[in-house]
């Protein structure tokens, strides 16, 4: 399956440092296949282009379902990202943030892809899934799996094609494993803090995988194999401010990337007959998906900014010459036995078709001619004899350089179908050897088939060359004819082309002529439209005017009933004025007054304290005078009591002694002391409040 490498764009949104500085754009979007760079009008035309809002589900759905097809239906694939850095291959490839659902990466939407299809496959197919990840820095291969391992070295041999010798090998069975193995290679990458993005890559990081499906009922076994690749920035020293270490890191970068430009220049230059794979590292381990045996889609990641101009111009150009290239993608199959005879009777067949095919081409081809120029020539003669008008004169040269262009177009394209033809040839003749020298590896059938096989396959070699020679030779013939009538036509022009200066020149002082006769008219009839709209201006402007006028008048009324008012106000505020003044010096007196008050109450006050201590000493003094009267009073009743007592009894109580009735008297007097001591308030008022005391 032939087909060309497809190329896809994708331009991230600004960021903050190009939206500080300049916000402008130094592309212009005119489809989703087609932009144009501002300052250049060729435009640029690519599979798809991602503009700045497409979101990460999209770029997967257009740029990489087709790899996960190619993977498990075993074409040799390969996906890769190039731009400069910090122009988003890795925000591409891996995701802002891989275990983000929406900003997910290509890489995990394509594993989740590739396992789902596993799960869903026929029972009879077994698979395998093998996982490595290698970078390529300073030139040398280092396993991210294993950091032990830093300069792997690439081989190739006929089963594996180009392959990485020694690199780690993992069998995954789920999108979370391979997730983990690649966190784990991601953190052993190398990169370093340049100005251009903190984090920027500075190694190419190439990611295998690997599958492997055994079909148990027919005993087949497909290998497909995905690549991506995440390449590093390629960015100018002086932009990056790389010093020391990181200026060879930076040579390093280029050299490969510009041996990438120069694999591809030459793969889609025809007349190139050496292809630099091994020029470098990266080159060499992508030789497959260049031109080999796969499907390859190139992502190209670039800046809008008007700063990153240049970068995304040589970005886009590598672009569309990389779009050149043509890849042959075939299904990577161990056959059995059975197969390869089918195979080998097909093969057969189809060379005879093709034999067939080339018999009629080349008899078509003889039969026919291109048509002779001469009746373009006559017309245009007969043109010129009857003194024909520029443009006639030039529409029939157009027509005649047309007519040999499409000539030389449908030529071109019967050279481009023949080297198909040839290409195919080849590849079926090839095809035929691969399979005669596998029959042979496996079964070892006779030699004499083998021999007759072998001979008849050089036959039709040779035969298929006579005939492809003989055919080149009768194009390059024909090419040298239409190329010489191409020559006449040329000088014809040329000699014509004399006729048609001196009549453009005629034409161009005519219309001068015409052009300023038009400008004297219209700037006559610019002065006349200016007149009348300066008119209605100053109608317009007068109106205004007297508004204004009004609104003056209204105004000065306004003013003036104002200007009373403030009068009015001021000789009230003269009079509060004054009676504030009167005020002030009452409250002053007032104050005055109210000091003297103070100063009067302060003496009365003291005066007052002195008097109530009086009045407390008299009080106590007279309370002093009350109890000894009361206890006086009292000893007088008890004596008075006693001596009736002692009257009464008289001498019927001789027994007692003088001593005891003397001691029982002074208990009496205590006892009727005490009673007057209880009877007796202890303060003044106390005393005073006593009712029964007066
Ligand atoms: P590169 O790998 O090309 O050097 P990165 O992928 O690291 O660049 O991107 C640089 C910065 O730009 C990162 O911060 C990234 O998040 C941001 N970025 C890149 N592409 C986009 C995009 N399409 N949308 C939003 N941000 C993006
Ligand atoms: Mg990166």
């Amino acid at each position: 399956m032939t087909s060309n490498i497809k190329v896809m764009v994708r331009f991230r949104p600004l960021n903050n440092s190009e939206i500080n500085s300049n916000k402008n754009l130094c592309v212009h979007f005119v489809d989703n296949t087609t932009v144009l760079l501002k300052d250049n009008s060729t435009p640029f035309i690519f599979d798809h282009i991602f503009a700045s809002h497409s979101t990460q589900s999209e770029v997967f759905d257009k740029a990489a379902k087709n790899v996960v097809e190619g993977t498990v239906f075993a074409y040799g694939t390969l996906s890769y990202f190039v731009g400069q850095t910090s122009s988003g291959k890795s925000f591409t490839m891996f995701g802002s943030n891989i275990e983000d659902y929406n900003y997910r990466g290509v890489i995990p939407r394509v594993l989740e892809n590739v396992f789902t299809y596993m799960e869903y496959a026929p029972v009879s197919l077994e698979f395998s899934v093998k996982f490595s990840f290698i970078e390529i820095y300073l030139e040398k291969i280092r396993d991210l799996l294993d950091i032990e391992k830093t300069n792997l070295s690439v081989h190739e041999n006929s089963e594996k094609g180009v392959y990485i010798k020694d690199a780690t090998e993992l069998y995954v069975s789920s999108v979370s494993e391979v997730m983990a193995l690649i966190k784990k290679g991601l953190a052993n990458r190398k990169s370093s803090p340049t100005r251009m993005n903190i984090s920027s890559s500075r190694s190419h990081s190439v990611l295998l995988i690997t599958v492997s499906q055994k079909d148990a009922e027919q005993g087949s076994t497909k290998v497909g194999r995905l690549s991506l690749v995440d390449l590093a920035g390629s960015e100018k020293v002086s932009k990056s401010e790389a010093q020391g270490l990181s200026l060879e890191e930076v040579k390093a970068i280029n050299k490969s990337l510009s041996t990438l430009g120069l694999v591809i220049y030459h793969l889609t230059d025809d007349k190139s007959v050496h292809v630099p794979y091994r020029d470098s590292k990266l080159t060499r381990i992508l030789q497959e998906s260049l031109g080999g045996n796969a499907r390859t889609t190139i992502l190209i990641t670039c800046s809008p900014s008007i700063d990153n101009a240049c970068e995304t111009s040589s970005s886009l150009r590598f672009g569309s010459r990389a779009k050149k290239i043509r890849n042959t993608a075939k299904v990577n199959k161990l056959l059995t036995k059975f197969e390869l005879t089918k195979l080998l009777v097909s093969a057969k067949e189809e060379i005879r078709i093709l034999q067939r095919e080339l018999e009629s081409l080349k008899a078509a081809c003889g039969a026919e001619r291109p048509s002779s120029p001469r009746s373009s020539e006559r017309d245009f003669l007969e043109l010129t004899g009857e003194g024909a008008l520029s443009e006639r004169l030039s529409n029939t040269l157009e027509d005649s350089v047309e007519n040999y262009k499409a000539k030389t177009v449908e030529l071109n394209k019967r050279v481009e179908e023949l080297c198909c033809y040839k290409t195919s040839a080849d590849e079926k003749v090839e095809g035929l050897c691969i399979t005669v020298q596998k029959l042979l590896e496996r079964d070892k059938p006779p030699k004499t088939i083998l021999s007759a096989s072998k001979k008849y396959i050089e036959k039709l070699k040779r035969k298929h060359l006579l005939e492809i020679k003989a055919l080149e030779e009768e194009h390059s013939k024909a090419l040298c004819k239409l190329n010489r009538e191409n020559q006449d036509l040329r000088a014809k022009v040329e000699w014509q082309q004399d006729t048609i200066y001196s009549l453009e020149s005629e034409n161009s002082k005519l219309l001068e002529q015409l052009f300023h006769e038009s400008c004297k008219d219209g700037a006559l009839r610019h002065i006349e439209e200016t007149f009348e709209k300066l008119v209605c201006e100053k109608e317009r402007i007068e109106l205004v005017a007297s508004e204004l006028r009004c609104q003056l008048e209204e105004s000065r009324g306004e003013l003036n009933s104002k200007v009373e008012f403030t009068k009015r106000l001021l000789m009230q505020r003269r009079e509060v004025g004054k009676t504030i003044r009167k005020l002030t010096r009452v409250i002053e007196k007032l104050v005055e007054q109210n000091a003297q008050l103070k100063f009067y109450h302060f003496v009365a006050e003291k005066r007052l304290v002195q008097k109530v201590s009086r009045i407390t000493n008299l009080e106590k003094r007279l309370v002093g005078l009350g109890q000894q009267r009361i206890r006086e009073e009292l000893e007088y009743k008890l004596l008075a009591s006693r001596h009736s007592k002692v009257l009464e009894s008289g001498h019927s109580s001789q027994g007692l002694a003088d001593e005891t009735r003397e001691q029982k008297i002074a208990k009496i007097i205590r006892g009727a002391g005490r009673l007057v001591e209880e009877s007796v308030p202890s303060s003044p008022s106390q005393f005073w409040s006593k009712k029964n005391f007066i």
